[in-house]
């Protein structure tokens, strides 16, 4: 692995308003609570660099698809995470993610959202060599600069001492709604019991596991979202970030 630090350096760091705040912002959340997003915005508000670590799961994800690694075989899927090099940069303009992911060299952020990168990304997520991995590099990259990381074990495992911890949550018929409308509007058909049923299994899967499971950090400051707008969730994560200056 190997670029990424590079990569972020280049993110936008264009504020909209730049405020005194935490250094590092860890915002985590089940899938489709809306963390990446809210962590998009947030940095933008700031003028920090944004990384979804959810996308360097998909990429060794993606990486194992293509290179026929089952997802039972945690020895084959740690090789990879650590011999493949996954680069983090800048969305590219009006792109729909939040990060652009290349694997070495090659950009394969349109790839990892795919249907089979989807079933197979918490089997993967599971396995202690690929964790040990990405969190190496993960808190590489936010030893370097102030910045919002977003995923699942930010708050608990990648930066336990980050200054701010947020964690989104919102009920499942929610995150089913938000997730089958964001489908829709890409044009992927999908119904929405589909997509619940897969934000539930994926949940379990990252609930359940042995090694940083899915859970809020125990100074982490919960957002329940059900009901709320995506601007009201940013003011109060801004209130948040006020708070904790
Ligand atoms: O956030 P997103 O839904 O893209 O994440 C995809 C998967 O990656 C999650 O379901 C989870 O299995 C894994 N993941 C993780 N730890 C993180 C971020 C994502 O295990 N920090």
């Amino acid at each position: 692995m190997g670029d990424s630090v590079a990569g972020l350096e280049a993110l936008d760091s264009s504020a909209e308003s730049r405020r005194p705040a935490p250094h590092v912002i860890a915002v985590d959340g089940s899938a489709a609570s809306g963390k990446s997003t809210i962590g998009r915005r947030l940095a933008e508000k700031l003028g920090y660099p944004f990384l979804d670590t959810g996308l360097m799961y998909r990429a060794v994800t993606l990486a194992a698809r293509e290179r026929g690694v089952d997802t039972n075989d945690a020895r084959g899927l740690t090789r990879l995470a650590d011999s493949i090099r996954i680069g983090v940069g800048p969305a590219a303009p009006h792109s729909a993610e939040t990060c652009s992911i290349t694997i070495d060299g090659k950009d394969v952020t349109s790839q990892l959202r795919r249907p089979d990168v989807e079933d197979a990304v918490s089997l993967v997520s599971r396995v202690q060599g690929v964790r040990e991995a990405l969190v190496r590099q993960q808190r590489e990259i936010a030893g370097q600069q102030p910045m919002v990381m977003a995923g699942r074990d930010i708050g608990t495992v990648v930066l336990p001492d980050a200054d701010l911890k947020m964690y989104l949550d919102a009920s499942i018929g929610e995150r089913a709604r938000r997730r089958h409308a964001e489908f829709s509007h890409q044009g992927r058909a999908v119904t929405e019991q589909i997509v619940l049923e897969d934000l539930r299994r994926r949940d379990q899967i990252d609930s359940e596991r042995t090694v940083s499971p899915l859970r809020p950090a125990d100074d982490a400051i919960i957002i329940e979202t059900d009901g709320l707008s995506q601007q009201e969730v940013l003011r109060r994560a801004l209130q948040l970030v006020d708070g904790a200056s």
